[in-house]
């Protein structure tokens, strides 16, 4: 039998520990996948490297290259908690308003929800609110770090991932994706070790970054990346 569902347990996933509020433009720190508002954890890291919940070290000179858009976290609260979408749309036109900068359509299209297993492409996003009033009215402003749309399947026999779909910057190291790919399938990070990513059927080296695979091996292809995950095989 299943059991009830507690709400305010529940409530606690969708709260954004920095500000206290709900979620907005959830935010997921990949090594420890606990998520925050996208504006909240971008301030904090400016002067910060460590997650705020966990304390874990993200990055020692770029943690803002291992923090990504996540989507299906954004959709789930936007569904729990009801109004929420439509008082965030509401308090972004008002901002534009406010200050005489058309709507952009990218910010606009940013808050509807998805729905599909693409549903995360384009998910790239132009800076935050902040950022935009920081510029004025540029509003082609970019979020720090070069983003990049990756979609990881499964080799050998090992499970598929929930979400395949992810979009992380293209400093993101193969050993962060390893450590995510471990999350998900053996619950930890740590067997990250028992898994190899492929691109191309080569192997990749836990160091290189997404923006190496992409110049070196996917060149003129387009988006997204496609890598594969398999447990390591040790040559004797
Ligand atoms: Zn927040
Ligand atoms: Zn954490």
């Amino acid at each position: 039998m299943d059991e009830p569902i507690d709400l305010s347990t529940l409530a606690s996933h969708f709260t954004c520990k920095l500000c206290k509020g709900y979620l907005i433009e959830a935010t997921t720190i990949i090594e420890c996948l606990h998520s925050f508002c996208k504006s909240c954890i971008v301030r904090y890291l400016d002067d910060d490297n460590r997650c705020p919940t966990c304390q874990m070290l993200i990055h020692q000179s770029h943690p803002l290259s291992y923090i990504m858009l996540d989507r299906k976290m954004q959709d789930i609260v936007y569904k729990a908690v009801p109004r929420l979408q439509a008082r965030e749309e509401e308090r972004i036109k008002k901002f534009y308003l406010q200050r005489n900068i058309p709507v952009p359509q990218q910010e606009s299209k940013l808050f509807k929800s998805s729905s599909g297993p693409m549903s995360n492409e384009g998910d790239t996003v132009n800076g935050t609110l902040e950022d935009l009033a920081d510029k004025g009215s540029n509003c082609n402003y970019h979020r720090n770090d070069q983003q990049v749309s990756v979609v990881m399947s499964e080799g050998d026999s090992l499970p598929a991932l929930r979400k395949k779909y992810i979009h992380c910057s293209i400093y993101t190291t193969i050993m962060s994706l390893k450590r995510y790919v471990s999350h998900h399938i053996y619950g930890n990070m740590e067997e990250h070790n028992s898994l190899d990513i492929f691109c191309q059927k080569e192997l990749m080296g836990k160091d290189h970054s997404l923006e190496f695979v992409l110049k070196t091996r996917w060149r003129s292809k387009e988006p997204p990346l496609q890598l594969e995950y398999r447990e390591r095989v040790d040559v004797i």
